[in-house]
């Protein structure tokens, strides 16, 4: 066993909720919101009770069966009644429900009511098609209106959903579809990406080739280029006549609260993709409570989350979690520096955005431009920031801090997974924050850190992040392969611990400190020490933008670090930059940080949600084969 590192972040500031925030927060009282979260079905029955049941359950937590929870059994419930029919009798009835934009400004306002039509028109359409409830719907489509409409018709009429993310290729489509065994599939004609179409419709008429169990194709006239309607299927129908004439009443299904809702294939950072699959009221009561009480959601709220609807942050945070909360989402086609990287800034001002959630990997990008294209606009509208993907670096905390939220907006590092569903680890606005750490687990989670054998670890000592109870948006099951479900997350620790698979270290305040996945861990010289740790200090030194590292085998040493860092404008690798960066990396690590070599690339290898592939860089170092790379970026 390799012995852990003493405390290796050496992050000391912390930042005390300002009195605005405090004033307006829901959750006035971080600790004591703590406390009521111990009771966990109290807790989750009484945040369930603001929905609208059809029949209320009988059991909040029924844990007969580990690690095959259930949430609110006996309970019957439709998601997309609560996302939009709910609204239409109330004084959202004519707000905004869905803001689009894209990278040419172009712009779609969507009302609660006239969702409500659009998607009840949908789902008509949808049974007819011979859609019922337990079968399988999949999407390729771009960030726009009909996708969160095909997403809750589906909801409205028990339909399973599965995204596939609009930038995967043929091949990661195919499989994906196929897994799934989808029965219809909605495509578009394009999607705008950096001022070109990209023809989705071509990639799809290729792959559906080899997808036997699609029925019917819906294609979405979106950009308006030219498309046939290919012969070759004869399975296809514009979106527009296919809701033509339909009603516009839909009778919701009352969904049991473990039908299944949705399935969505991971990212892939770490290996082949899983297919994650989530069920209606857990889920639904997990992603609206956590998006109210970290975003603290009020009405007159404008909240945008760039987060893609092909993975999770887009499911959870995109479609279901705002309009659960009767708020108006902003739903972005377009890349964050398209055509310039002011661009999101514009979109901030425009609009007034007050609540802006996006990644690291956006975040370290945008930096690059130091203050010049923050400043251009005003950004006084905006109340809390947030970040999920990866974890963030102080140095990329403080940017954001200070350029984007101007020293008064809190940062929300969310730290979650698509098994989870929703946030688990999370400051709530109110919550003392420290740059680089997700700080303390949601009320009602018990996460901890533990040692190989699975003993608590003493703070300070980094450790595999566990969850040890239950939360209700948790996934149940990987589509179709229960046996690599037990496998991965839960054979490990008596069979009823949730293990997450990264890394963690606790500080003296309980905070947690991601150091990165497990599978990405270094062991140098016998001790163990995070990617992000190292990467962190990398990125602390003004010559870099981004830093990925490896352990690579050293006949002496075991192993060294190799880095392979994106250096900013106006810098070179040279001897004595490199002399620099050791020492700055030593000074930071200590000793232990035993440096090999140091490469400069243009690119990192990262998965199309943006994270980087450790995983792709040791193989290639290795001369190994490169793994599943359907999720890599170009
Ligand atoms: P795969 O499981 O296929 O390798 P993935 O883990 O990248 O893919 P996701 O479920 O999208 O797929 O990502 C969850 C992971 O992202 C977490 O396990 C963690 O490593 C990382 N992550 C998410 N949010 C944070 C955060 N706030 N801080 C640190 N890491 C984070
Ligand atoms: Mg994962």
């Amino acid at each position: 066993m390799v012995r852990d590192t003493a405390v290796l972040l050496d992050e000391k500031r912390v930042f005390e909720p300002k009195n605005e925030i405090l004033e307006r927060a829901h959750v006035k009282n971080w600790e004591e919101e703590i406390e009521k979260g111990k009771n966990l079905e109290k807790y989750w029955s009484e945040k369930a009770e603001q929905f609208e049941w059809f029949q209320k359950w009988d059991k909040v937590l029924d844990d007969d069966n580990k690690p095959f929870y259930k949430w609110f059994t006996g309970g019957k419930i439709n998601l997309a009644y609560n996302a939009v029919d709910r609204w239409i009798e109330t004084e959202k009835r004519n707000q905004v429900a869905i803001l689009y934009i894209n990278e040419r400004g172009e712009e779609k306002k969507i009302t609660y009511y006239e969702l409500y039509i659009q998607v009840n028109k949908l789902a008509n359409a949808l049974k007819n098609l011979g859609v019922r409830k337990g079968d399988t719907v999949s999407t390729y489509m771009p960030m726009c209106p009909e996708l969160l409409i095909a997403l809750l018709a589906c909801t409205k009429i028990g339909a399973i959903h599965s995204v596939v993310y609009s930038g995967l290729s043929v091949g990661a489509f195919v499989d994906r579809i196929n897994d799934a065994k989808a029965k219809v599939l909605f495509t578009a004609d394009g999607t705008y990406r950096r001022g070109k179409i990209i023809d989705l419709k071509a990639i799809a008429d290729e792959a559906i080739l080899q997808c036997p169990t699609i029925e019917t194709i819906v294609v979405v006239n979106h950009t308006g280029i030219p498309i046939q309607i290919s012969e070759l299927s004869g399975r296809e129908i514009f979106y527009e006549r296919l809701v033509d004439g339909e009603p516009a009443y839909c009778e919701p299904e009352w969904m049991d609260a473990e039908d299944p809702l949705f399935i969505l294939y991971t990212s892939g950072s770490t290996g082949k993709p899983k297919g994650v699959l989530h069920t209606t009221a857990g889920y639904m009561v997990g992603v609206a409570t956590t998006l109210r009480n970290i975003f603290d959601i009020h009405d007159n709220d404008l909240w945008w989350c760039t987060g893609d609807i092909g993975w999770i942050t887009g499911h959870s945070y995109v479609i279901y979690g705002p309009l659960l909360l009767g708020t108006t989402t902003v739903v972005y086609e377009g890349a964050p520096d398209y055509p310039d990287p002011g661009v999101w800034w514009k979109i901030v001002e425009k609009y007034g955005v007050t609540k802006f959630y996006t990644a690291p990997t956006a975040i370290r990008h945008l930096m690059r431009f130091g203050t010049r294209y923050t400043d251009l606009y005003n950004l006084e509208s905006l109340r809390i920031l947030g970040t999920v993907g990866e974890p963030i670096n102080p140095e990329a905390w403080m940017w954001y801090y200070q350029n984007v939220g101007k020293e008064k907006c809190p940062i929300m590092d969310t730290w979650w997974q698509t098994e989870t569903g929703m946030h688990l680890i999370s400051p709530l606005p109110v919550t003392p924050l420290k740059p680089g750490s997700a700080t303390l687990p949601f009320p009602g989670i018990d996460a901890d850190v533990v040692d190989e054998e699975g003993n608590p670890v003493p703070m300070g000592k980094g450790g595999y992040l566990v969850i040890k109870k239950p939360w209700p948006a948790m996934f149940r099951t990987l589509y179709k392969d229960e046996d690599r479900f037990l496998d991965v997350y839960w054979k490990e620790y008596s069979g009823c611990i949730y293990k997450a698979g990264d890394m963690v270290r606790k500080d003296e305040d309980g905070y947690f400190w991601i150091q990165g996945r497990s599978d990405d861990v270094l062991k140098i010289a016998g001790h163990r020490i995070g990617s992000a740790e190292v990467e962190s200090a990398f990125v602390g030194h003004p010559a870099v933008a981004e830093a990925a590292v490896i352990g690579k085998s050293d006949p002496i040493k075991g192993e060294v670090i190799k880095a392979f860092i994106i250096l900013r404008e106006g810098y070179e690798l040279k001897t004595q930059l490199i002399e620099d960066l050791k020492n700055h990396v030593r000074y930071e690590l200590g000793p232990v940080a035993v440096l090999g070599e140091i490469v400069q690339v243009d690119k990192l290898p990262k998965t199309r949600s943006g994270k980087i592939m450790r995983r792709i860089l040791r193989a290639q170092e290795m001369g190994e084969d490169l793994g599943d790379t359907s999720t890599l970026e170009e």
